[in-house]
């Protein structure tokens, strides 16, 4: 069977940028038709749908707190009535505010949690619907080796990547019996703009802690997204896939 997502529509939160940006436009390369969202870049989420729409497919970007319940109804909405299905959702959309806890106020630890995890309850739950009238789904959430191993100064960010895990398999166990898959992708460090400013130590520290000895790059993390999206991964839910150059092993 060749590796296709004609037919198929998704939705990339926080599309606008980085490993989000990557994974909208693999889909497309491989036949999606795709929505994004994002927080706040207008012109870097309108250049994506642009990319979109250059390879032959229907684009869309929408302005839409992933934090935000309702807005992520009307985001779903929009699609299904206007492309008739949802097939593939990707909750990508995240944040860090890092610091050790001794240091770390209230304000970012609630930011963290609310944008990286609740809105994977939102979406996820919004698109049951439609999926379920469809027996058929497929649902990637983005979280991270930071999410297995734990990081100082990230437990905020770390207990939202790791309630990810915890979600989706409960999810997944809810949904499959409708034909509607979940599986966790968990990312080690790959280069974009949320890695940039780390600094040339903790960088070569990073490094030096990944075997394959090199940062990975958000296109490698979009093919893994491309395989669970599509009908070659229909006996896989409920798994976590590691693309960390084997950090977490
Ligand atoms: P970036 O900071 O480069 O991009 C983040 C994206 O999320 C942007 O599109 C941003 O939109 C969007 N976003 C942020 N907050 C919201 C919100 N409240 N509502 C809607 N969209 C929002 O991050 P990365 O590409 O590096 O990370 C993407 C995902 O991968 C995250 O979940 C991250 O935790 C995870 N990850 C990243 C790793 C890495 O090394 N980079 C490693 C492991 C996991 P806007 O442009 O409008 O701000």
């Amino acid at each position: 069977m060749a590796l296709t997502l004609e037919g198929k529509t998704a939705l990339v939160t926080g599309g606008s940028r980085g490993i989000g940006k990557s994974i909208a436009i693999s889909l497309a390369k491989f036949g999606a038709d795709v929505a994004i969202t994002y927080a706040r870049s207008v012109e870097a989420a309108e250049a994506v749908k642009a990319e979109i729409e250059a390879l032959g497919r229907n684009a869309k970007c929408i302005q839409a707190d992933a934090v935000d319940f309702a807005q992520a109804e009307s985001v779903v909405n929009e699609i299904v009535t206007d492309w008739g299905k949802l097939d593939v959702l990707v909750n990508n959309a995240g944040i860090t505010k890092d610091n050790l806890i001794l240091r770390m106020g209230e304000e970012e630890w609630d930011a963290v949690i609310t944008t990286n995890l609740k809105s994977i309850f939102n979406y996820s739950k919004v698109v049951a619907r439609p999926m379920m009238k469809n027996r058929s789904g497929s649902i990637i959430n983005i979280s991270s080796v930071v999410g297995i191993n734990g990081n100082a100064g990230q437990s905020n960010y770390s207990a939202s990547k790791a309630g990810i895990m915890g979600f989706t398999k409960s999810y997944a166990k809810e949904l499959a019996s409708r034909g509607i898959r979940a599986n966790v992708i968990a990312p080690g460090y790959i280069k974009t703009d949320m890695t940039e400013n780390l600094g040339e130590k903790v960088l070569e520290d990073i490094k030096q802690s990944i075997p394959l000895r090199r940062a990975g790059e958000a296109r490698e993390v979009a093919d893994a997204v491309v395989f669970l999206a599509s009908d070659m991964s229909l006996y896989i839910t409920g798994e976590v896939i590691r693309v960390d150059g084997g950090m977490a092993m």
